[in-house]
């Protein structure tokens, strides 16, 4: 007896000393500590090995993920795009909207229409949507915690392993300054500093930028991991997860996966034997549910209609998908405004948030793209038929730009966004080429109150407007006409639904009419439907989601703070589990 307590006591402070070990590491945090990037095609030559969790996409979550995996056992990331390091599309604030214009199959972001007709975009590059953001750093909301009922000590402490990493303070761009002036003159107040808190009123947030405008990225916390346990493959497209379904056996179990290396060539990873080895499927809210579909897991005609063999019929997969509703209005100054993103915000009380960006319109490459906020532009595509409406159409219009004056893209936006949208849609798949985008449908403003939010926001942002702060800004100094802001925003906010007389007139109709998107779009394998409260997929085992994927709501003002904590978040949670299960506590 006494020897089986002394056992368990030296149990218990293995296991102390491996949770005292996850906290640490910050000290020798360093880029030189990068896991070797290797290309999949590799794969084939490398000694056969099984591993204790493959983590299918190195994007904001999978990284962090992977990396703390790595601290204990042997982990395989398998990212579809390429390595962020030495493309100066990723690397660079000025290129933002370049990158995102970059049509080429190997772009580190893969563009998209929503059924709705806004054009959006899916990162594909390892450090995923880091690499291709607007880098604006903003934690979720205690109540956003307490909701989702996670741990808030370990919350507290795997935000912190993040920012120590990769985040930094602006030094705000006089855009910036003048919102964070306009939003305190017209009331959306407290002002709250530098925080990364969500907290209601004006702020400044953190941001993955650097002083010199150089991106730091999710794909840098993998130097946090263990590089001899650590395997990352680049351009490694898991086409479908494996299922072992012995007769017999309860549920359907996970044994490895199938992907495709960058010469097309097919390869199998496994998992080893022990129960529990998992897959992790952190492939975003447009790749997760594509994933599971394409492996077998959803509504099961819709499988069916594929010749997709059915693992598990569940209705959910692919639903409650929403994307953050985002109207801008364009504002001409006298002198072309900074280049600038997201640095400030203003919280309202009413869910809706105030951000800005600025000064795209300056050079002829930016003059090429036609991606919303990034985007000045002057004309429509509503005259084109809503069936011709393509990417090309859209990009061909874009180059027709180059003709005008350049003085007419002189200034910057005013962006607002709906918290938590009540209008939802679905994803289905198209095709079962993973490479392939799915349909994705977000359903923009079919809730009233979304719609009532909307107006709210442009109202708010007329009053920004019409404070002394703007009128400085115009062309006389004698403020801004509502009238004419809005005509201009009507041209300037991209998207392929057709505009009516009354845009300008009806702030209702503007907002249906000129709604883009923030790129915060979530859901499709919610918790309870398709996964349950440790993100396990349901109904079957060795698969896990963790992503915003998995989100009813997007966090804070803006994700990617909360979907990487999440990744270290649940990467600490498996590895107490795993550690504490093997202790026997
Ligand atoms: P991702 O980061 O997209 O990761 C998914 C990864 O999986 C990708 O790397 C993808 O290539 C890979 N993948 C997908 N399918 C497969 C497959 N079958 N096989 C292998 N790999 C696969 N948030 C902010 O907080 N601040 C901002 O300023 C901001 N601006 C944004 C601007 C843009 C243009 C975009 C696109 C997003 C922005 N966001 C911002 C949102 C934020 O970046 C995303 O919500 C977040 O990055 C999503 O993280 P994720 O882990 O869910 O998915």
């Amino acid at each position: 007896m006494a020897l089986s307590k002394r056992v368990l006591f030296i149990f218990q402070a293995i296991v102390c000393l491996c949770f005292f070990s996850l906290s640490q590491g910050n000290q020798q945090f360093s880029l030189r500590n990068l896991p070797p990037l290797q290309k999949a095609s590799s794969f084939a030559a490398m000694r056969p090995e099984t591993y204790d969790y493959i983590v299918v996409g190195g994007g904001t979550a999978g990284c962090p993920l992977a990396a703390t995996l790595s601290l204990k056992y042997k982990v395989l990331l398998l990212e579809r795009g390429g390595s962020p390091y030495g493309n100066r599309n990723v690397s660079y604030l000025e290129n933002f909207h370049i990158g995102l214009s970059n049509m080429a199959p190997d772009s580190a972001s893969q563009a998209f229409i929503s059924t709705d007709g806004v054009i959006n975009a899916r990162a594909r590059v390892l450090g995923g949507g880091t690499c291709i953001n607007a880098g604006f750093y903003s934690r979720a909301s205690s109540s956003f915690i307490q909701e989702v009922g996670w741990d808030e000590d370990l919350v507290n402490e795997s935000f912190p392993w993040v920012e120590d990493k990769i985040v930094r303070w602006p030094k705000i761009a006089p855009w910036q300054a003048a919102l964070k002036d306009g939003l305190l003159q017209a009331g959306v107040s407290p002002f709250n500093g530098y925080t990364y808190d969500h907290v209601s009123g004006t702020k400044v947030g953190g941001t993955i930028f650097d002083e010199t405008g150089y991106r730091h990225t999710a794909a840098d916390l993998l130097a946090a991991g263990n590089p001899n346990n650590l395997r990352v493959l680049l351009h490694a497209s898991v086409n479908r997860i494996v299922f072992n379904s012995q007769r017999g056996q309860l549920k359907p179990r996970a044994t490895g996966v199938q992907f495709t290396d960058e010469n097309g060539r097919l390869h199998q990873a496994l998992l080893n034997s022990n129960c529990d080895s998992e897959i992790i499927v952190s492939a975003g809210a447009i790749g997760s549910p594509q994933l599971l579909l394409l492996s077998g897991i959803g509504p099961k005609n819709d499988l069916k209609s594929h010749k997709i063999p059915v693992v598990l019929h569940n209705k959910y997969v692919g639903k409650g998908m929403a994307d953050n509703p985002m109207n801008s209005i364009f504002i001409p100054t006298k002198s072309p405004p900074r280049q600038s993103l997201i640095e400030t915000v203003g919280i309202t009380e009413a869910g809706v948030f105030i951000e800005a960006s600025s000064g795209f319109g300056q050079s002829s490459e930016s003059i090429h793209c036609h991606h919303g906020i990034m985007s000045a532009e002057i004309g429509q595509l509503s005259t084109i038929p809503p069936k011709q409406r393509s990417l090309e159409k859209a990009q061909e219009y874009a180059h027709t730009k180059l003709n005008l004056p350049k003085e007419i893209f002189h200034g910057g936006f005013i962006l607002e966004k709906i918290d938590g949208p009540l209008s939802t849609g679905h994803l289905a798949l198209i095709d079962t080429d993973v490479r392939n985008n799915p349909a994705v449908t977000f359903n923009y403003f079919s809730h009233p109150q979304d719609l009532t939010r909307c107006v709210y926001g442009i109202k708010t942002i007329e009053r920004i407007l019409r404070t002394n702060r703007f009128s400085e800004l115009s062309a006389n100094n004698d403020g801004f006409s509502m009238e004419r802001v809005l005509n201009m925003s009507v041209q300037a906010n991209v998207n392929l639904i057709p505009k009516h007389t009354n845009d300008t007139e009806s702030l209702e109709q503007f907002c249906r009419d000129t709604v883009i998107t923030i790129w915060h779009y979530h859901g499709g394998c919610h918790v309870g439907k398709v996964v349950d409260q440790q993100h396990r997929v349901l109904g079957v085992s060795g698969v896990r989601v963790v992503d915003g994927s998995t989100f009813s709501r997007s966090p804070g003002t803006n994700p990617q703070a909360t979907v990487m904590m999440m990744g270290r978040y649940f990467g600490v949670m498996i590895l107490r589990g795993r550690l504490g299960r093997a202790a026997g506590v």
